[in-house]
């Protein structure tokens, strides 16, 4: 009875060995793939991303310049991110927070530069 008391006592005054997440978040690891990202000023519509993703989440359309990716189909491998021509894909160290409901507006959808116009002579 009284080894399993100072037991008891020791871990109640040890340190603790885990996180209460939510309220202590551990930082990420250097190079952790945790939300893809897109300087879509950069982006020449090659679509280069979409040919390589193996979900097929990105729709790329050149004609109307837009680059779209569906987070709900991502597994964030970062094939995408390695083949891309401009290295205008990139991977934030965040990570996506989860949702109880799938939502249209999560859906990410960008418009690209139009481009400029030669000089007439
Ligand atoms: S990270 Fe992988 S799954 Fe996500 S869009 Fe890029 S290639 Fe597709
Ligand atoms: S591979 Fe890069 S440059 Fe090509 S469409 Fe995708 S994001 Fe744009």
């Amino acid at each position: 009875m009284f080894d399993m008391t100072a037991t008891v006592l020791r871990n109640f005054l040890s340190k603790t060995h885990t996180r209460l997440y939510p309220f202590q978040v551990r930082e990420t690891f250097e190079n952790v793939r945790g939300n893809l990202d897109i300087r879509i000023e950069e982006c020449i519509m090659c679509g280069m991303c979409q040919k390589k993703c193996p979900s097929q989440c990105i729709t790329v359309n050149k004609d109307a310049k837009t680059w779209e990716v569906d987070p709900y189909s991502c597994v964030y491998c970062g094939i995408c991110v390695d083949h891309c021509p401009t290295s205008c894909l990139f991977m934030h160290k965040d990570y996506r927070k989860p949702a109880k409901v799938k939502e249209n507006n999560q859906q990410v959808q960008l418009k690209g530069p139009e481009k400029k116009k030669k000089a007439q002579e």
